[in-house]
């Protein structure tokens, strides 16, 4: 039966160059293995200006409920240095017992094993009471424009709706079984500018450092901590990421500093009221600053660059119930429930139904010799064929 070997699959996909935006022929590799399953395929293109056009790509088998989504990407990070890599970056080579090439573990090796997971489901048992669909974006690792929010905001105006969804994103550390994240920290930046006044060293009390301001600024956003942490999140973490002044001249007290800053914020906080607590600290030590003694406050701009990343924790037994123990079964592991690490576009999915993410280690992923142990993608097949019984017959229940 058609796409039933991840390897195959996996194979296929690496051979297309779908590094971000190019479709490079990974999406089409991908239709090639859903119709013959039965799955209706749609190909999106979105489009916004000032970015690149980006093709998407959702498909979708069975009408009716319940409804299972698989989420991911096909586009990759560029190779960087081609020569470097023990065997060609779109090859798909398989050397050592391991499969090379770009993608391989993020995240065309979860598709693959997604794909065959379905189609083994369906050679022994049929198609799912319900509908399976794969909402697959080539802008994930982009600007992230034009991928899965608008793939989403298209297919919720097309009348979809899903009850949950499974990100195949590589979420373990060393082993295939080691870490299912179940929600994300969320993230936000902002830049802060400490206007002074220009002068000359030796005559400080003619000029005002702003220097002096934008290091107690900054070391009210780092101390104290925000929090310490919550059941089932580590405490959030401001990181000053840059401290910009730019004088050449050792003997100018500069006019300007400024410094960004970026928090990962677990579940004690929402984007608006950590604002608020990072406006707070920054007026308190602007009026305090004891590097300025006698001064008047500190006067500085703060903006906040993108938009925030929210966090977001799942708590859908079903689903978490279903994954773990068919990870278990499988590996003999029982996971770790996670929510460590960066954003991902689970951040977007979990605004229309709840959402988990499992897929292979992501110990190479971005790397020269991005590579996949052929044995985990058998594994991962079988982990992933043995959630989609266990979830649609919790479903039913
Ligand atoms: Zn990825």
């Amino acid at each position: 039966m058609t796409a039933i070997d991840p390897v195959a699959n996996l194979s296929a996909l690496i051979r297309c160059p779908s590094v971000t935006p190019a479709e490079g022929g990974a999406l089409t590799a991908l239709e090639a293995m859903l119709k013959p399953l039965g799955f209706t395929v749609d190909r999106v293109m979105a489009t916004e200006e000032g970015t690149p056009d980006i093709e998407n790509l959702y498909a979708r088998l069975g009408t009716g409920g319940p409804h299972l989504m698989f989420a991911g990407h096909t586009d990759v990070v560029p190779v960087g240095d081609e020569s470097a890599w023990t065997h060609g970056p779109f090859s798909a080579d398989i050397a050592g017992g391991e499969m090379y090439g770009r993608g391989a573990v993020d995240m065309k090796g979860g598709i693959a094993c997604f794909a065959a997971a379905v189609a083994r489901h369906i050679d022994k048992h049929g198609a799912p009471e319900g509908s399976i669909s794969f909402l697959i974006t080539g802008d994930e690792e982009g600007p992230a424009i034009n991928g899965t929010t608008k793939l989403l905001e298209w297919a919720a105006a097309r009348g979809e709706r899903w009850d949950a969804c499974l990100v195949g994103e590589p979420t373990n550390p060393d082993h295939l079984g080691d870490t299912i994240k179940i929600g994300r920290r969320g993230s936000l930046s902002g830049t802060i500018t400490v206007h002074g006044v220009q002068g000359h060293a030796a005559y400080p009390h003619l000029a005002d450092s702003p220097v002096r301001g934008i290091l107690s600024l900054t070391r009210a956003l780092m101390d104290p901590p925000f929090d310490g942490g919550t059941d089932n999140f580590q405490p959030s973490n401001l990181e000053v990421t840059t401290i910009d002044v730019a004088n050449k001249a050792v003997n100018v007290i500069p006019s300007k500093a400024s410094a960004s800053f970026n928090i990962r914020f677990n579940d004690t906080w929402e984007a608006d009221n950590l604002r608020a607590e990072i406006i707070a600290r920054l007026d308190r030590a602007a009026a305090e600053s004891p590097l300025r003694p006698g001064r008047p406050p500190v006067r500085y701009d703060l903006t906040w660059s993108e938009r925030p990343s929210h966090v977001f924790l799942t708590r859908n037994n079903a689903l978490i119930a279903s994954l773990s123990g068919a990870v278990e079964a499988v590996t003999g592991r029982e996971p770790k429930l996670s929510t460590t690490g960066g954003t991902s576009d689970a951040r977007f999915i979990k605004d229309y139904c709840p959402v988990v993410e499992f897929g292979l280690v992501g110990q190479t992923m971005h790397m020269v010799d991005e590579r996949v142990a052929v044995a985990d993608l058998e594994t991962l097949t079988q982990i992933y064929e043995t959630f989609i019984s266990r979830w649609f017959g919790h479903a039913a229940d």
